[in-house]
């Protein structure tokens, strides 16, 4: 594959910042990437910012097929130029926000679930994994490259300053390993942080123990919008209770002092905390 900077020079394109366009430099490293996450001639995978087709191409050959989702209109041109000339046949390219992208429907046409794949961009990294639990009955499993700082927060333990919403989220519907680690100077243009590879293996705890899932993502963004203040005083200015008082009093019954702050809440008192707000709304 050629150098993304002369790829984009040829094209006469030049790299988005808004876009959280940072491209794989060495198809040796994309490589690496694919065969350490073992996917099977059948799997169907799903891309998440296909860019130049560093990840495609490797994907393409190790899958039965992929759905190479990009926003920018000007890659999708050059992405279908580019597996044209390696005689690439198994790739749909498709122009959507990810954001925007129905993955049931994808499931759907594919027949089977997906494993999703990709080098997300920087900036919509959390709400892209946000998009991906609430879809994760579609999903197989999820292999994404992160900036390191996020990477570490997604994988933080209860009570450790890196934990917050997104770490409490995805640590109840899946579990999370590091499979590599890439460092800034192997994109282009250059990102400040390193990159790490995680994969995220969806599981049925929420489905098991928590018994509405909207409320559960709710009351764990309550709790963490004022990282700062006590649990009943920053669930007692949300929706669920009418006041920090309400919150307090609900806290006690099940067992969580009051006082506590929502990073060291663990997903099992999250999972009692929004079940006890259930019961009450019923
Ligand atoms: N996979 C390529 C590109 C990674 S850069 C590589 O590793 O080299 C991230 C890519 O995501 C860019 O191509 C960018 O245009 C695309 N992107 C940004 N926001 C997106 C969105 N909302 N939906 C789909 N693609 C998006």
């Amino acid at each position: 594959m050629t150098s993304p900077r002369r790829l984009l020079n040829y094209w006469q394109l030049h790299p988005k910042r808004q876009l959280g366009q940072n491209f794989l430099i060495d198809p040796s490293t994309a490589d690496m990437i694919v065969s350490r996450s073992k996917i099977n001639p059948g799997d169907i995978v799903l891309e998440i910012g296909a860019g130049l087709g560093a990840l495609t191409i490797p994907l393409s050959r190790a899958a039965s097929s992929v759905y190479a989702i990009e926003i920018d209109q000007s890659l999708t041109l050059l992405l279908k130029a580019e597996l044209d000339s390696h005689g690439i046949e198994n790739v749909t390219i498709m122009g959507h926000n990810i954001l925007r992208t129905d993955i049931h429907e994808i499931m759907e046409m594919a027949g089977s679930k997906l494993i999703v794949f990709g080098n997300l961009p920087y900036n919509i990294s959390s709400q892209v994994l946000v998009h991906l639990i609430k879809s994760r009955s579609a999903l197989k499993r999820a292999i994404l490259m992160f900036q390191k700082e996020l990477a570490r927060r997604i994988s933080a333990d209860p009570g450790i300053k890196d934990y917050g919403r997104i770490s409490a989220m995805l640590q109840s519907c899946a579990d999370i390993k590091s499979i590599a680690e890439v460092k800034a100077s192997q994109f282009f243009p250059r990102p400040k942080i390193d990159s790490e590879v995680l994969e995220i293996i969806f599981n049925n705890w929420m489905d098991q123990f928590v018994k509405e899932e909207d409320l559960f993502f709710n009351v764990i963004k309550a709790a963490f919008s004022k990282r700062r203040k006590t649990l009943k005083n920053a669930l007692g200015t949300s929706a669920y209770f009418q006041d920090a008082k309400d919150a307090a009093r609900v806290l006690s019954s099940i067992g969580i002092d009051p006082t506590r702050r929502a990073e060291t809440l663990t997903k099992e008192e999250f999972a009692m905390l929004s079940n006890a707000a259930y019961e009450m709304r019923k």
